[in-house]
């Protein structure tokens, strides 16, 4: 089993002047490799053993790869001594990094997802570097050891877990100062094995996700969405105003800049606790979560624009759309789903099950008649059963009889002449 444990670091003057360094050089080695493969390709596009007819005029020469980068660490250290300082598995991982980045960019991750092009790092954009492997005992007390670095004094706010030792450690310089991310490994332990409880009535809990409410359970409960950022906008505004007016490369500029980092930070902290704290309370509720299988991304769309006359817009709600847009982002909700949930409900020993979403808000949970609504139709009121209650809610207890097993028919009202005017979400 892993888990990943981060501690906060004191480094001393000297230490943090050190790390700082290393952070510089290795951001250049790392651009440098990148600009190589780069290179390589804009000059030779293709192997040496097959040239194009058409092609820049340049020295044809083997691909760089890996392990020749690798290799080229050893001429780089006696050409620059100052590369000697920093610890070669560090060195060593770089290299590992930019084989990996270009791999993603051309072939795509093992699920064939592929990223974009690598870009070169500025200095605000650099801010890890890695050992892959450290001693199995390197925090002892309230000090871990880093090779090269030596002793550096930490926060431990929470102690390893018995049994567990180091793996790979992560510095990262953060707004706040510099922080150590602990790959732990206990081999005796198995990965939590996938955990198939049988969901039933009592023991599940549906959950739909959106807005007005950021979850709205079928127990009833509902939780309303953090608006974290909004509450720190107007501050966020006025510090970014002042650093506008302060020249650029000046000493109040940075100073700024730093408070507003600052600020980011505290508000990505809170959210990410409100998350794991609503994760937990959804998770003592029931032993089988049932949610939504939704695409974030689709609901927080811009609206297609409305051509007019004589080469004008229309109206098309984007101003109130990109308001809504925002508190989607702020609410953090695909996070939420998608990592904090499932990752607490593992640890948990239960099971968050993802369901279709179709039909969810356009049926009544009691008598499962068909209910048409518009999105804009925020309460549910039935014809059939007389039943009333927030359109989230119906959608909440839905999502958990979908769950278990009910399937809702689409029906289209084509008798009278009438389909089903848009796609509601
Ligand atoms: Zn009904």
């Amino acid at each position: 089993m892993k888990l990943a444990y981060q501690y906060k670091l004191l480094p001393t003057y000297e230490q943090r002047c050190r790390m700082d360094k290393w952070l510089d050089r290795l951001r250049y080695q790392y651009n440098y490799l990148l600009a190589d493969r780069f290179d390589w390709w804009e000059m030779n596009r293709c192997p040496v053993n097959a040239y194009p007819l058409v092609c820049s005029i340049a020295q044809p020469r083997e691909q760089p790869e890996y392990y020749g980068q690798k290799r080229s660490l050893v001429s780089l250290k006696q050409e620059q001594e100052w590369y000697a300082d920093i610890h070669a598995d560090v060195l060593e991982e770089r290299v590992k990094r930019v084989d990996l980045a270009l791999a993603q960019f051309i072939k795509g991750d093992k699920n064939g997802k592929r990223s974009g092009k690598p870009r070169f790092k500025g200095k605000n954009r650099y801010r890890t570097f890695a050992y892959p492997r450290v001693k199995p005992d390197c925090i002892q007390g309230n000090q871990v050891t880093l090779p090269k670095l030596g002793e550096i004094k930490l926060i431990q706010h929470r102690l390893v877990p018995e049994g567990f030792t180091m793996k790979r450690a992560l510095v990262t310089q953060k707004a706040d100062g510099w922080y150590v991310t602990l790959t732990l490994e206990d081999k005796s332990v198995p990965d939590l094995p996938a955990i198939e409880i049988q969901p039933t009535a009592t023991n599940s809990i549906g959950v739909d996700a959106g807005l007005e409410y950021f979850i709205a359970c079928s127990d009833g409960s509902t939780k309303q969405p953090p608006k974290f950022y909004r509450q720190s906008e107007d501050k966020l505004a006025k510090l970014q105003a002042k650093r506008d007016a302060r020249a650029k490369g000046s000493k109040p500029r940075r100073k700024l800049n730093e408070r507003i980092a600052k600020l980011h930070q505290r508000i990505a902290r809170q959210r990410k606790q409100w998350h794991f704290e609503t994760a937990q309370e959804l998770i003592d509720k029931a032993e089988v979560i049932f949610l939504e299988a939704l695409k974030v991304s689709n609901m927080s769309r811009r609206h297609q624009p409305k051509p007019g006359e004589n080469g004008t817009f229309l109206p098309n709600g984007q101003a109130a759309k990109s308001g809504l847009n925002k508190s989607f982002a702020d609410a953090g909700i695909a996070g939420f789903l998608n990592d904090v949930l499932p990752y607490v409900a593992q640890r948990a020993g239960k099971r968050v099950v993802k369901v279709n979403p179709a039909g969810t808000s356009q049926h009544c949970a009691m008598c499962l008649n068909r209910v048409p609504k518009e999105l804009s139709d925020r309460w549910h009121e039935c014809p059939h059963c007389r039943a009333s209650m927030a359109r989230d809610l119906n959608s909440g207890l839905l999502i958990k009889k979908v769950g278990l097993g009910v399937r809702l028919t689409i029906k289209r009202e084509s008798r009278n002449g009438r389909r089903s005017p848009r796609r509601t979400a």
